[in-house]
């Protein structure tokens, strides 16, 4: 009740300066896309340096917003957070995300699924049966689907997020600490987490080839990652010296424009069978 009451506070206030007109109708809208399956998924492939081969995809949402056009995650993952409805989002994610990756694997084609999750999943304690329960429904083994989590989110409700995390953990799901490097995390805090992958953030990665500061980050980043038996991901990697730089310092995953942009699933399928074919 008390919760329920502040929110109505907030409501009040919020249309009273004017923006909170705009933010309910907003609301409203993005439930409706929850309810009409307006989402929908673009993928980007990681490829394994070491093997040459796509590794897997990450799965990034957009909303195919009726008179808007297509909406990207920035204008609406945090009203989605505010408003309460991050946890189904991210259930609808991982279900369009599975349902992709079984099709594909139908087609032939075994790709590791990332997504993107938010604060309020790691704090909710039942997230872990939500996706144990979607990994059954579409078939899905536990290791072929990674979850990616920001820094700046586990520092929020450490505890719980640990716990969560660990949790998903033991049922073999893979964890990635995504925008590596942008946030405070200690290196105890690191090394205490039940993660699998760092993925370095872009900044460091587009920086590179231009400044030995960027690389030498690059580098001891690597080192920090295989020491504690981590996958490194690059992301932003978006010109061919940037993505042979990252092989000769021994990177294991490298994604960004170079290779491909997200891409809608079956432009996605497409680009796989040009490659395979090239
Ligand atoms: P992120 O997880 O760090 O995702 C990478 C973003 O960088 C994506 O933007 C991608 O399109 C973009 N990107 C990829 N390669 C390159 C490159 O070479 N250069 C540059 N400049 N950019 C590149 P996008 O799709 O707009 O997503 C933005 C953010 O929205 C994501 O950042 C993620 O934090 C969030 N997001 C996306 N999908 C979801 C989702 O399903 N759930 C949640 N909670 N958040 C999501
Ligand atoms: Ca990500
Ligand atoms: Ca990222
Ligand atoms: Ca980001």
């Amino acid at each position: 009740a008390a919760k329920g009451g502040r929110q109505g506070v907030n409501v009040y206030d919020e249309a009273r300066d004017g923006h909170g007109r705009h933010r309910l109708e907003d609301v409203a809208q993005l439930r409706r896309a929850l309810d009409q399956h307006e989402l929908v998924l673009h993928y980007q492939p990681k490829l394994a340096l070491s093997t040459g081969q796509i590794d897997g995809v990450e799965a990034l949402v957009r909303w195919q917003h009726p008179t808007r056009g297509l909406l990207y995650p920035d204008s609406f993952i945090d009203l989605a957070e505010s408003a309460g409805l991050m946890s189904r989002l991210t259930t609808q994610v991982i279900d369009m995300a599975l349902a992709q990756a079984r099709s594909w694997a139908d087609e032939g084609r075994e790709l590791t699924m990332a997504v993107n999750v938010s604060p309020s999943n790691l704090v909710d304690e039942q997230f872990p049966d939500h996706v144990a329960a979607l990994l059954r429904d579409h078939g899905r083994s536990a290791r072929s689907l990674v979850l990616e989590v920001t820094e700046s989110l586990l520092m929020e409700d450490r505890e719980r997020a640990v716990r969560v995390l660990g949790r998903l953990r033991d049922a073999g799901v893979g964890v990635a600490i995504d925008d590596y490097g942008t946030g405070h995390s200690s290196l105890a805090y690191l090394a205490a987490l039940p993660v699998t992958e760092l993925k370095l953030d872009r900044t460091f990665v587009s920086a590179m080839t231009g400044s030995a500061r960027a690389e030498s980050i690059v580098t001891s980043t690597l080192q920090l990652a295989h020491a504690l038996g981590l996958v490194l991901v690059a992301e932003g990697a978006e010109d061919q010296a940037t993505v042979d730089a990252l092989a000769n310092l021994g990177c294991d995953l490298v994604q960004g424009y170079h290779l491909s942009r997200p891409l809608p699933p079956e432009q996605l399928w497409l680009w796989l069978e040009d490659r395979a074919t090239a």
